[in-house]
């Protein structure tokens, strides 16, 4: 096995693959109201290609973790498949999902039973006016009854994502954090990063962790977590002396690429070796045109070695990605 090694001596071993770029909500920082143009059904990978693809990453590039995103990986039909079939080629990966919880209270069940094990849900506050406002939906109460079936089907411990947003929801940081500690559901805030479809982005107006952890420390006695933070991207405070504890994952203001072991997949096949990288490599071709898991492999070690070596965000000439992070996989 020779691994996803990088020129700057980075090793990634947590695979992020999106199985659609096609969601139910439509989140105001994500895209616009009127969705996008959806990839066409023959340029995504078939579930079969999908699970060969992951099996390449697994057995021949050492890759331990697997977390299926997208879109919304839920509207995949084939989902509980594709995990039954990752399961069954390997015992002992780690298999987790980032969704919004739409639906996850019907699937939760099989999803766990077909062998993934963690959720990571979406959430950016517990009003259901607000919710609206950001999702352009009114289905908190659907996220709600998902996150209860994540947890009673044992795919804890479940953590909440929430992106704040200056006007709209970043006042709710504690409220959110309250809510999350009653239900033992891990939170962490991320930093909103230039990924949307409508490039409406702006540094001046994102809300910083820092402030974040002010407005948490309002309500809240936040130390840092003992554990070291290793790759995880998320720093970790203490909660009133713990042990729960919360999260900030700062991509914009506290940058942690040099840490960074992750690699992603494309719903149409594509690796990509950054979030914010600016090119790809196709695997979906060489996939359709025979090649062997060993030419997979070699390819996709390519694609990983020219990884740079930070996102770049703040140099004046950062360009954001083509594809947004509905495309990409968060
Ligand atoms: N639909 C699923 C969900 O919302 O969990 C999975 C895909 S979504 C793109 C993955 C994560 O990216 C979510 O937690 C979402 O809040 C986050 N996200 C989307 N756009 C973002 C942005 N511009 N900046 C920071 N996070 C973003
Ligand atoms: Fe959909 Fe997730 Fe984007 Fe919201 S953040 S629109 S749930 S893909």
């Amino acid at each position: 096995m020779q691994p996803l090694i990088d020129q700057h001596g980075r090793i990634a071993t947590d695979l992020r693959v999106s199985l659609t770029d096609r969601c139910n909500l439509r989140c105001t920082y994500c895209m616009p109201p009127e969705g996008l143009d959806w990839m066409p059904t023959d340029e995504q990978l078939t579930d079969a290609e999908v699970v060969r693809l992951i099996g390449v990453a697994v057995r021949e590039l050492g890759v331990t973790e697997v977390r299926f995103t997208g879109g919304e990986p839920l509207v995949r039909r084939g989902l509980v498949d594709i995990v039954r079939q990752v399961r069954a080629l390997d015992a002992d990966v780690e298999m987790s999902i980032t969704t919004n919880a739409l639906g996850l209270a019907r699937t939760a069940s099989a999803l766990a039973e077909a062998g993934l094990n963690r959720a990571n849900v979406s959430l950016d506050t517990v009003r259901s006016d607000t919710f609206h406002q950001i999702t352009r939906r009114d289905r908190f109460a659907d996220v709600v009854e998902g996150l209860a079936a994540a947890e009673a089907a044992g795919l804890g411990p479940v953590k909440v994502n929430a992106v704040l947003l200056r006007g709209v929801n970043d006042d709710q940081a504690p409220e959110l954090l309250a809510w999350c500690l009653e239900r033992g559901y891990q939170l962490r805030f991320i930093e909103q990063m230039p990924l949307d479809a409508q490039h409406g982005w702006d540094r001046s107006s994102m809300v910083t962790a820092d402030e974040i952890l002010s407005s948490l420390s309002s309500v809240f006695r936040l130390s840092p977590a003992a554990e070291p933070r290793g790759s995880a991207p998320a720093e970790l405070f203490r909660v009133d002396d713990g042990p729960a504890t919360v999260g900030v994952i700062a991509s914009v203001t506290r940058p942690f690429c040099g840490d960074c072991d992750r690699v992603r997949l494309t719903a149409d096949g594509q690796v990509r070796n950054c979030l914010f990288a600016r090119t790809e490599s196709d695997l979906r071709t060489a996939l359709r045109t025979g090649a062997s898991d060993a030419d997979l492999a070699a390819r996709w070690r390519t694609a990983m070695w020219g990884k740079l070596p930070g996102h770049g965000i703040d140099d004046p000439t950062f360009l954001q990605p083509d594809r947004p992070m509905s495309a990409i996989g968060g």
